[in-house]
């Protein structure tokens, strides 16, 4: 079978290691800050790009660029970078791209710091922003103008988990001459890849899915083209955001697994979302493997599993979300998703706190939604957890 046919849970096995015979099966951590050069000519040679090598780590490191190369891999990319955090790539990549004058056409419904980032201190430099429903072409369409640069949307779109048509604005972007980037976070490379779907950019969050296990921060920025790959390695030298050593090491080791963890997260979140579908103080479940979910045949098409995160608005509005949340055992009162335990959290009070109350409302963060991320523990200790705290609601 040649290289490239291997399915991505093969990957995730065999490009988390380095590849080549008679050397360690699992990656040494390179922790190290800077290299030595065999001489003065090799070492202007590096700087110069002469011969590759590695010469000081916020450039290149050899374990983070182990990473860098599987990530590449799973997406289907050309290359990629990773970063300190997910918030760093979005950084990245926007001062990558936009300059003063430029527009950035984003969903409404992103992880809140990304609309904070994009409002407050990008819109500081002067550049200017329209937040858009993006499940709504229409919408997008209209808010592109000759100055947009970037088109950035998140889907499944966080915390509502609205899905959006990766291959219809990626047609709308390309014909306004704007690059599109997609938030691959809550999907993961397992469920859903942007780039062959059209998209120019996919940003993770490596601290979700793809390390998996709540003990890293860290981003990655996956790209199509050699190009691209430069322009955005120079910021992210000079902004100087990189993901170090040890943290590339334990999200090489997540990934090993990723694709299985990917499986139950699937599995147990739909017989979850079925539960809470039927609860009488649940007014509304949004999850993308749900017939109810208004992008259901969307999802399908365009992901090969609907993810771990479901949103569910209880009638009882705020005080109901408090005693809820302050009733669950296994379900940890926590924010972040994608790890192996299940956690629960207040959008309205946590996560999108930061975001201005009325693009809040706007993007459908009301008093009574609650998300969880459903981890991988046994199925029905986890209903039963949430079926208990329902009980004090
Ligand atoms: C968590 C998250 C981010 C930000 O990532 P950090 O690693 O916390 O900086 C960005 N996008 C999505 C969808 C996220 O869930």
């Amino acid at each position: 079978m040649s290289e490239n046919k291997l399915h991505i849970n093969t990957l995730c096995v065999h490009r988390s290691s380095p590849a080549t015979r008679g050397s360690p099966v699992v990656s040494p951590i390179y922790e190290t800050s800077t290299f030595s050069f065999r001489d003065f000519q090799h070492g202007a040679d590096l700087f110069a790009g002469k011969v590759p090598g590695y010469i000081y780590s916020r450039m290149l490191n050899p374990t983070v660029e182990l990473l860098e190369d599987c990530l590449a891999q799973l997406e289907g990319g050309h290359r990629s970078l990773a970063t300190s955090s997910g918030m760093a790539a979005i950084q990245t990549l926007i001062a990558t791209f936009c300059s003063q004058g430029d527009h950035i056409v984003c969903a409404e419904s992103v992880y809140g710091p990304t609309t904070t980032l994009i409002k407050k201190y990008f819109q500081r430099l002067g550049i200017t922003s329209t937040f858009v429903d993006s499940s709504n072409l229409n919408e997008v369409k209209t808010a592109l103008t000759p100055n947009t640069k970037l088109v950035f949307i998140e889907t499944p779109g966080n915390p509502t988990l609205v899905v959006s048509d990766i291959a219809a604005i990626a047609e709308l972007a390309h014909a306004k001459g704007a690059l599109f980037a997609v938030d691959n976070t809550f999907a993961s490379p397992i469920l859903q890849q942007p780039l062959r779907l059209g998209a120019d950019i996919v940003i993770h969050s490596l601290t979700k899915f793809l390390n998996g296990h709540a003990d890293v921060v860290g981003g990655a920025i996956v790209l199509k083209t050699q190009e691209h790959y430069e322009l955005l390695r120079k910021t992210l030298n000079h902004l100087g955001g990189v993901l170090a050593p040890f943290e590339a090491f334990l999200v090489l080791r997540g990934i090993k697994t990723l694709a299985l963890r990917m499986q139950r997260h699937c599995e147990n979140a739909q017989k979850i979302a079925e539960f809470l579908e039927k609860h009488p103080k649940v007014k509304w479940v949004r999850f993308p493997g749900l017939p109810s979910h208004p992008q259901y045949e969307l999802a399908k098409k365009q992901m090969s599993g609907p993810g771990g995160l479901i949103s569910f608005e209880l009638k009882g509005g705020f005080d109901a979300a408090q005693r809820l949340l302050n009733s669950t055992h296994l379900f940890i009162l926590a924010v972040s998703l994608g790890g192996v335990e299940s956690l629960i959290q207040h959008p309205a009070s946590m996560t999108h706190a930061s975001m201005p109350p009325d693009i809040r409302t706007q993007a459908g963060i009301t008093d009574g939604l609650i998300r969880i991320s459903v981890g991988i523990e046994e199925v029905n200790d986890l209903i039963n957890d949430l079926d208990q705290a329902l009980q004090q609601v």
